[in-house]
């Protein structure tokens, strides 16, 4: 039995990023239909016209991991997408878009502010601690910021 790939189903021509997307909400287990995860998507870059460095994605990774996890304890996962232009985030519960603009964006602005060595970006921390850009990922959330907070959530129907 196969289950379609949400993001699969998602125009990349019709988006305009930077944006939040709420992907999806799964139930955890069905004897549990109140236990569910919440999927964001929140993209950085154009689809097809740009994407990150490598470097940029990584250390934005790295900045969020450790940042989001100050804010929240519901953050399950953050990881960079394979096509580079933007992050998965996956939340405990049906989260509100609203609640994950903000904390993206507050996130962001620590990003733009931050100076000094990239959390957990020693050899023995990370798997390619030499790949990463401080001042590209900064960019990247500057030009994330310049949305306001208001309009960065978004609903494409598929
Ligand atoms: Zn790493």
């Amino acid at each position: 039995m196969t289950h379609p790939v949400e993001s699969f189903e998602l125009d990349h021509d019709r988006v305009t990023a930077p944006y939040i997307r709420k992907a999806k909400v799964m139930t955890v287990n069905p004897a549990y239909p109140d236990c569910v995860i919440s999927k964001f998507d929140v993209r950085f870059a154009q689809p097809n016209q740009e994407f990150l460095s490598n470097g940029a994605l990584h250390t934005l990774e790295h900045l969020f991991a450790t940042f989001i996890r100050q804010k929240t304890d519901q953050l399950i996962d953050v990881s960079p997408m394979g096509c580079r232009t933007g992050f998965y985030f996956v939340f405990c519960n049906d989260q509100e878009p609203a609640w994950v603009a903000r904390l993206v964006r507050e996130a962001l602005m620590e990003v733009c502010r931050f100076t000094g060595k990239i959390p957990g970006a020693s050899r023995k921390e990370c798997g390619n601690y030499l790949e990463h850009n401080l001042d590209e990922a900064k960019l990247w959330a500057e030009r994330f910021l310049k949305v306001p907070e208001a309009d960065v959530i978004v609903v494409y129907r598929t």
